[in-house]
Parts: C-alpha cells; structure tokens; sequence
C-alpha cells in the first residue's frame, strides 16, 4: 500500500483514479507489463458500482445492440477462467467462479411456436417406446441432440451462433482477442427435463439452456484484483480522493494529480471513476454525459439447494451462490442517484422470482443493497483518451456489464497506454463522441455531482 505523507516526492508511469473493477483490472494489467502505476481510490475498492453489482458474466445472453461490444464482452468473458485461477494463486482470494451456466425462460412468441412443434416431440417418444425408465431424459435429450432444428424455425430467434473470427479488433500488439467464445452453443430444454435438473423451478413451457455464461462474486473478484496488483508493484491508495488534475506549466500536458492526500505526479491518468467521471471532467471544464441507474437486489438463504443456474429473465434474474444463497437482482432506476432500497423493490424482485421459485415465499431474507449503474446515452463506455487534454485517459461507462467488460476493458486499455496507440479500440467507445467543453455556466447549471 502507498504511504501518504510524502505523495508528491512520487513519480508513476501512469496514475489510475478509481478502484473499482474496471481501475483495479488495469492497475493489475499494466503491472504486469512493467509499468509503474499508483492506483487511487477515495473510499474501498468495491465501493462503488462494483461492489453491488450481481456479477453474471452475460457476454451471450445480453442483448448487445452493438457489434463492437458484444466483441468485447466474449473475448473479456473468454479471459476470465484463466483470471480467477491467476488471481486464486496469486492473492489467495477465490472470485466464486461458478460455470453451471443460464436458464432463460422462453418468450411467449417463443412458447407458442414451441407448442406447434409438438408433433415433432411425440414422434421423437413414440421412437423411444420401446425405452424404459429414462424415456423423459432421453427424449429432452433428444430435443438436445436436435436444436438446430428449432434454430431454423426461428423459435429461438434470440439464439445465434456468433463467428467474430474475422472481426478485426487486435491490430498490431498481444492482445489476444481472437478467442474460442465464438460458437454459443444455447439448447432447449424441456419442461421435463428441467424437472430433473431444478426441481423447484416452475418453468411450464420449457427454458434456453446456455451454458456459456459464468458468474462470480464481484466484491470478491475487485478485491482480487487490488492484491493482485499491489504484488506486481502497484502503490495503491485508499482512502485518497483525486480532487483535481494537475497539468505542466502553460500546456495541456498532464502532469499528475493533486488528492485530499497531497499530489502525485505522472504523465499519463486515467479515470476509472465509473459514474463520477463526469464530476472530475467537470472540474477541468469538461461534460461526458453519464446517465446513472439504480439497481437494488435481494439475498436470499435457502434450506437446501434450490438452484444450480441462473435464472436470466426479463428484468428478473436469480444468482445461485454459495452456502445456498441466492441474489435476486435488479431494479432499473434512471436518473437516480441514492443507494436507499425501497420496500416496493423487495415487493417487485420477490414477487417475479417466485414466477420461477415458487416457494420463494419460504427462503430467509439475508440482506439488500443498491448501487448506480454507470450508463451513458449510447450505453457504450467510454474507452480512450480525452483528447484535448494530452496524457488524459477514461474507461468508464460500463453500465451494467462492467463486471463482464473488466477483464477486457483493461487489456484494450493497458495496450492503448503503453503502445500509445488507440487503433485497436473501436471508434465507437471513443470518449471523443459525446466530449463536450464547457463554459463555467453550464457547469454550474447541468452537471450533477456523485459522490
Ligand atoms: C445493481 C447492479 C447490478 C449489476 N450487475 C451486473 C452484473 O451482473 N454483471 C456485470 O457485468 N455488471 C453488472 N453491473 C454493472 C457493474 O457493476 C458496473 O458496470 C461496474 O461495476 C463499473 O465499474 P467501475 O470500476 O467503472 O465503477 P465503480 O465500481 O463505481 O468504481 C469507481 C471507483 O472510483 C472511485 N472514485 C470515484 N471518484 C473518485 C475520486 N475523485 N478519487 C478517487 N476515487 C474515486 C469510487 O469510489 C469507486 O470505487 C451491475 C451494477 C449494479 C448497480
């Protein structure tokens, strides 16, 4: 950890302000790299969006409207595996990667169209007949073993097999974005099927198995990540606020920071300060529009274990943890910035859970939190530099993927950094798009501070 009475005798490579996952992910990265680099937080790492977060790893069942970040999230997913094993060896801290994998419900579209293909599933029983106990398995088994065939009736039209094998991301350098995470290899399963495998979930019509998608404890994996970098040689900083940037005489050239600690000094910054970067810009009289989101989720302790996949729904998702846990998540709040949690959230959450899990009624109430998503008008982050000011970078922006985004977020960035190239980052999560300057007036006016 860094000592803070004599800060402004340091110098870094480069100073990162924030540690949430996204700073404490790129500490982690360019340490390793050889760079020297302090990494700043005003409170915990955890503390902030990272820390409430649910952790699934949704690179395929999230509905990424964009082609470039849905690139992002598999090759960043595809990176965690080998991540929790370095950071377990490493700090000793298990993140609780868990890989059983999702089950999303089917639409009603979905369902309807399934109903239709009935006829399809009798001969399949009527082929097994002379089969003994285990007709029902074998016969979801069946469905299984056929699902390209409601793949090209379009029952499924949410599951696709994506092929980025050409997508053109990794220019000139070693990050490695040409992964096996192509192939999504999503599956029906039956309803009597299911009721072998999740006996407590009511799931009449059926559910999409994917198994690609992992989850984890964020906390756990922010935490990680700190240590993890602090053993590779990261001075790391809690409890310092970056108050302000500091530039050299007369130019725009960064030349450190100045914190309630005393001032650091580097050519390069970078601000992972998820929904509070747009309260430092402003200091530098700058706008990057961020658009916060409240989110509020529910734990639960269950007497035995009711689930072994996540449940992924329509505004509803119930996480299987350990010690028969599970985190129902998330209410959708625009443009709200407290972290109280109402009743009528718990109401809301616990009610379309027990569309799932019926005796959801009997669990015991463990705890709630809430945190902000840090979302901006596009719902791309904000990956690269802040052009007018030379040595200023962001990565912020995640919204409410960045725990999938981290991993790969810090190596598009550690590369940017060193090389001081930014081709590989595609234009579409340059900050440069929505970077406005801003007259003293509109500061005073339009930007809302976070803290
Ligand atoms: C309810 C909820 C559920 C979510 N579920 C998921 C999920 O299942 N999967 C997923 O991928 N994502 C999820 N997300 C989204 C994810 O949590 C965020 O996208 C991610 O945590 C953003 O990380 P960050 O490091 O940018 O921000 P933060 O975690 O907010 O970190 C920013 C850090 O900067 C620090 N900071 C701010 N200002 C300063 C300053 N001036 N000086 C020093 N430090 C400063 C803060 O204290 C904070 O620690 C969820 C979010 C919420 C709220």
């Amino acid at each position: 950890m860094g000592h803070l009475s004599n800060l402004n005798t340091k110098h870094y490579d480069v100073i990162v302000v924030g540690a949430g996952v996204i700073g404490a992910a790129l500490a982690y990265e360019l340490a390793q790299q050889g760079v020297k680099v302090a990494l700043l937080e005003k409170s915990t790492p955890a503390a902030g969006a990272s820390g409430a977060a649910g952790g699934m790893l949704a690179a395929h069942s999230e509905h990424f409207m964009n082609a470039e970040l849905h690139h992002l999230a598999l090759y960043s997913q595809s990176l965690y595996s080998k991540l929790a094993t370095d950071l377990l060896e490493q700090t000793g801290i298990d993140i609780g990667l868990r890989t059983e994998g999702f089950l999303l419900p089917l639409t009603e579209k979905d369902s309807k169209l399934l109903h239709e293909e009935r006829l399809y599933e009798d001969q399949s029983q009527e082929n097994s007949n002379d089969q003994s106990s285990n007709t029902q398995y074998q016969n979801a088994q069946h469905q299984l073993d056929h699902q390209d065939f409601f793949r090209d009736n379009d029952i499924l039209s949410n599951i696709e097999t994506i092929d980025h094998t050409n997508t053109n991301t990794n220019t000139n350098t070693n990050t490695n974005t040409n992964t096996n995470t192509n192939t999504n290899t999503k599956k029906w399963w039956s309803p009597s099927y299911l009721a072998q495998v999740e006996p407590q979930l009511y799931a009449p019509s059926g559910m999409i198995y994917n198994p690609d998608e992992p989850q984890l404890i964020p906390a756990l994996l922010n935490q990680a990540l700190v240590q993890a970098a602090i053993q590779y040689g990261v001075d790391f900083y809690p409890e310092t606020e970056v108050l302000r940037l500091l530039y050299q005489q007369n130019t725009s050239q960064i030349k450190g920071v100045v914190s309630n600690k005393g001032n650091l000094s580097a050519e390069q910054v970078v601000l992972t300060t998820g929904i509070s970067t747009q309260q430092l810009l402003a200091k530098e009289q700058y706008t990057l529009p961020f658009i916060p989101i409240k989110g509020e989720l529910i734990e639960v302790s269950t007497p035995s274990k009711w689930l072994g996949h996540t449940i992924y729904g329509e505004g509803i998702y119930i996480i299987p943890k350990s010690d028969h846990r599970l985190w129902i998540g998330a209410t959708s709040k625009p443009n709200r910035i407290d972290t109280n949690v109402e009743i009528s959230a718990i109401a809301q959450l616990l009610s379309q859970a027990e569309q799932y899990l019926p005796a959801i009624g009997s669990a015991t109430f463990v705890r709630c939190w809430s945190g902000i998503r840090p979302g901006t008008p596009d719902e791309l982050p904000y990956l690269g530099r802040i052009e007018p000011i030379t040595g200023l970078w962001t990565a912020s922006g995640h919204y409410r993927n960045g725990i999938l985004l981290a991993a790969g977020t810090a190596k598009y960035m550690a590369q940017a950094l060193i090389t001081n190239h930014t081709a590989h980052i595609p234009d579409c999560f340059a900050p440069a798009r929505a970077l406005q300057k801003c007259s003293d007036l509109a500061i005073r006016k339009g930007v809302t501070t976070w803290n």
